[in-house]
């Protein structure tokens, strides 16, 4: 299919050009049609499918139909998301459409002070990109006027409710007209999901696409046992030695992503964190010197990496489990894009062993184990093998640990990588290296 045959304006066929796409991914062939139709949407996409130009095509085509005359306009389009960081990547793409066909879009978000915002939206805008406290915030106080809006659509339906949006959600359509078109994007579906479907779409058509393949031939996945007390020890070799520049860590608490960020700086590695407890322009600040390569790792916890659109990822860490498994396939496909290559690895601990069963259940088979010859002490361990492999071998027998080795001593070992993943097989532990040892540091 061609964006042509989409029945797409001259002017976003040119703006689309002008992003380099070739052709439509399968959301946009799917759901851009049925926008042009007027049918609401309940979409299964998650982030990387394209699902961002699969809606704005075709509303800022819509509203480009019949642009008021008068200057100071009404939002006809309002497009929710669950945060900053995504509110800028939608707006991005959706001014990119939007000022071929002379609309105007703002992107209102909280964190930052309102009067900017105000002013914007009275000069007048055709599309609202906003995360929901904010945009309440405004209709409250009667700044943005959202009785003449035509399309609403909830970006990353599942990580707002996640983040406590519902209510925010439901206010905000009070505000809006109860004719519209609705379209709500998520890539999961829990029951929350369609009763907040049941609640605001109209006899929804369903699109759903395939998952990003997370056993893509570019992404490599590897597990590390170790115990929860060194995994700071063991990332901070993986790093120095496997000499990684751009690093994507994943912690599970902002208090934990302060405390490893701290750690690595400790340990000589520049790092930083992002989450939700940090200022706006601070996390702006970071992720924007995170792609220029000013600081190795980028510490993020799962909310704030959501929508993070971060090109060419070499490496991802799994510093936490994810509680969800689904987060897991979100947070490796932040590696390995667009034909790269891609690792990502999970340390694992033995308190993890039930997170990381669910994720294996989740991908239908066992993520390879490897091992570092300076944390051998798992090696012979039972704890997390894959469960095939358990099976083949009979039951588990105590075996005797070595001794605590020391860090620092060789290169950090990536695994190697495979079109498919390894299922049972067991790797052996390297040998200790020979020479180079070093004391631990210790704080
Ligand atoms: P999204 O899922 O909307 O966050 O888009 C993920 C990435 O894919 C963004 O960098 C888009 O610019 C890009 N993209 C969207 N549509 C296409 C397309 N048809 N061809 C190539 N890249 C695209």
């Amino acid at each position: 299919m061609s964006f042509e045959s989409l029945g797409l304006r001259a002017e976003l066929l040119s703006a689309i050009a002008a992003r380099g796409y070739a052709s439509p991914t399968p959301i946009q062939s799917a759901a851009i049609p049925l926008v042009f139709e007027g049918c609401d949407l309940l979409a299964g996409a998650q982030t990387g499918t394209g699902k961002t130009a699969a809606f704005a095509l075709p509303i800022v085509q819509l509203l480009g139909e019949k642009v008021p005359a008068e200057k100071r306009r009404k939002p006809r389009a309002l497009v929710l998301v669950p945060t900053r960081e995504l509110a800028a990547q939608v707006s991005e793409q959706m001014n990119s459409f939007a000022r071929r066909l002379s609309l105007r879009s703002t992107m209102i978000y909280g964190g930052v002070n309102i009067q900017a915002q105000i002013e914007r939206l009275h000069r007048g805008v055709d599309i609202v990109v906003a995360t929901p406290g904010r945009l309440l915030d405004h209709a409250d106080r009667g700044t943005v006027d959202l009785s003449r809006i035509k399309f609403l659509v909830l970006d990353e339906a599942d990580r707002m409710l996640d983040l406590g949006f519902i209510d925010d959600i439901q206010r905000v359509a009070e505000y809006l007209p109860v004719k519209r078109q609705t379209l709500l994007f998520s890539a999961t579906y829990s029951q929350s999901i369609k009763e907040l479907a049941d609640e605001l779409l109209n006899q929804p058509r369903r699109v759903e696409v395939a998952r990003r393949n997370v056993a893509a031939d570019a992404v490599t996945q590897a597990v590390y046992q170790v115990e929860k007390s060194r995994k700071r020890e063991m990332l901070s070799l993986m790093i120095r030695k496997g000499n990684w520049n751009q690093v994507l860590v994943f912690a599970r608490t902002r208090y934990g992503a302060d405390k490893l960020t701290e750690e690595l700086l400790f340990d000589g590695i520049k790092a930083a964190a992002i989450h939700s407890n940090k200022s706006q322009s601070l996390r702006t600040r970071t992720l924007a010197e995170f792609k220029r390569g000013e600081f190795r790792v980028l510490v993020a916890t799962d909310v704030a990496a959501r929508g993070l659109d971060i090109e060419r990822l070499p490496h991802v860490v799994n510093y936490d489990l994810p509680q969800v498994p689904e987060d897991y396939v979100h947070r490796i496909g932040r590696t390995g894009r667009a034909g790269e290559d891609g690792i990502a690895l999970s340390l694992v601990c033995p308190e993890e062993h039930s997170l990381l069963q669910a994720i294996e259940k989740l991908l239908k088979y066992s993520i390879p184990r490897q091992i570092l010859p300076e944390f051998p002490q798992y090696a012979a361990s039972r704890i997390g093998k894959p469960k095939d492999s358990r099976k083949a071998k009979g039951p588990a027998k105590t075996r005797k640990r070595q001794d605590k080795p020391t860090v620092d001593a060789a290169p950090a070992q990536v695994p190697v990588k495979s079109a498919t993943p390894r299922r049972t097989k067991e790797p052996a532990a390297r040998p200790l290296p020979k020479t180079g040892r070093r004391g631990s540091r210790s704080r």
